[in-house]
């Protein structure tokens, strides 16, 4: 019996000794499966990174051939019935003609082009569509500045703000550029962590004001000339970090109550400054690159010629400000138009401001606004004149403020004790670290 009962044991730890072979041998197989899989999934995780990193090259490149200075023209509708509209026609590839009403015959039509005309019946959506494509660069690292320009009740402030800045279905540029911000931060939470912050200042007489800050009125900031190194140009300036639309609509409701608004003959409420709302972006990609950028939201001052305004005294100081700093915008438009190597952005607040903004490295897009009602035709040629010298700026690509892992890395050897035969033999070798070490290192060698 016990002989038996040893072999019954035998055959079962035979048996059972294949099992676990068997076991072992799926256990295996499970395994390298499982590996394959991972390696898989991990090619096909870079390939996306490289297909996302593509498409968003691609989609630059599309922004880019379009132009970075692009000019929409917004034509608002008549208020008073009885006036009588210049506009004549307003076509779908950007043309606009207008009419003299002292000359209503042929000589009086005036041609104006641009990249698109909204007529009175655009909607706040319609104006956004063409203007989501910028914002998009901004969250891949680009500069981008818009600005509204035009007369006292053209409609700038409707434009980026809405009707009356409250969050509701006329929402402005403003609030909808911001609203995909965080919805493009968010899509890509998984690649890019991005950090949103946000300034908000007026340009009054020639001086900045904080409107974020509690005492605005006596806050007067100063503007950094150079802001090629990645700095703030208003580091002073309130910075709030934001995580959605409504931070940021809680915070341009304060900076709107501090805004100066005063009169004039032509508009008992119009705003004589010129207000800047900068949203400023940093994101950083799964590699470690760091993505800095900024988007300026102007609604500026209106545009119209002191004698128009009738007024004396300080309001005829506002507007002689407001004339000198738009002019000063032209001529920094026409010093880029003309590529001249000196452009004079020192010579107002408001175009030192937005100095990263409108050169050969920034988005640029200016929306005319027009009034078409006679009475105004004289100043709805000024602002289309204008609109029309904007137009005809070409400017270079525009360029990415991105700094790969590898270049952070060197300029923060560069910070500490800078070991100078490492850095040599890393310059033989990386073009690109080349560059920003003579930017950043601290010793008089390199920077020569
Ligand atoms: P600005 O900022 O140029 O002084 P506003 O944006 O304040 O002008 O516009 C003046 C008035 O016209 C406001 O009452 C505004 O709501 C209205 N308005 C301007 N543009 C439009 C538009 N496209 N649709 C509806 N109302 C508009």
């Amino acid at each position: 019996m016990q002989e038996k009962e040893l072999l019954d044991l035998k055959t079962l730890l035979v048996k059972t000794k294949r099992e676990f072979e068997d076991l072992q041998f799926q256990f295996q197989t499970d395994l390298k499966q499982l590996g394959n899989q991972v390696q898989e999934m991990s090619t096909a995780a870079l390939g996306y990174h490289k297909v996302v990193k593509e498409n968003r090259n691609l989609y630059n490149m599309v922004q880019d051939l379009k132009g970075n200075i692009r000019v929409y023209c917004r034509i608002r509708h008549i208020f008073n019935a009885e006036a009588k509209n210049v506009v004549d026609f307003i076509g779908e590839d950007g043309s606009l003609v207008i009419v003299d009403p002292s000359k209503p015959h042929r000589d009086g039509r005036k041609v104006f082009q641009f990249n698109r005309v909204f007529s009175p019946l655009a909607t706040q959506d319609d104006v956004y569509m063409d203007t989501q494509p910028l914002i998009r660069s901004v969250m891949d690292g680009y500069n981008v500045c818009i600005f509204a320009y035009g007369q006292t009740r053209s409609g700038k402030t409707h434009t980026m703000s809405g009707p009356s800045g409250e969050l509701t279905k006329d929402m402005g540029i403003n609030y909808l550029a911001l609203n995909d911000l965080f919805e493009l931060s968010n899509r890509r939470k998984d690649i890019i962590t991005y950090d949103i912050h946000v300034q908000m200042v007026e340009i009054y007489n020639e001086q900045v004001r904080d409107l974020l800050a509690e005492d605005s009125a006596s806050s007067r900031l100063k503007i950094r000339s150079c802001t090629s190194d990645g700095g703030l140009s208003l580091p002073d300036a309130t910075m709030h970090s934001v995580k959605s639309t409504a931070d940021v609509v809680n915070l341009m409701k304060f900076g709107d109550v501090n805004r100066v608004v005063s009169s004039t003959a032509l508009n008992n409420r119009s705003s004589q400054s010129h207000s800047v709302l900068t949203v400023h972006v940093q994101g950083k990609d799964v590699s470690g690159s760091i993505l800095r950028s900024c988007l300026h939201l102007v609604d500026l001052a209106g545009s119209e010629r002191v004698d128009r305004s009738e007024v004396t005294g300080e309001r005829l100081k506002e507007a002689q400000y407001i004339n000198q700093s738009l002019s000063c915008l032209g001529d920094v438009i026409t010093a880029l138009a003309q590529k001249n190597s000196h452009v004079p952005y020192c010579n107002s607040k408001l175009t030192l401001l937005l100095q990263d903004s409108l050169g050969g490295n920034a988005k640029t897009l200016m929306l005319a606004h027009v009034n078409p009602e006679r009475d105004s035709f004289g100043e709805s040629m000024s602002t289309l004149k204008f609109a029309r010298r904007v137009s005809m700026v070409e400017l270079g690509a525009a360029r990415m403020n991105k700094e790969t892992s590898e270049v952070m890395q060197l300029k923060e050897q560069g910070a500490g004790s800078v070991d100078l035969a490492k850095m040599r033999s890393r310059l033989l070798c990386k073009e690109s670290a080349l560059f920003v070490l003579i930017l950043e290192c601290p010793t008089c060698l390199f920077k020569a």
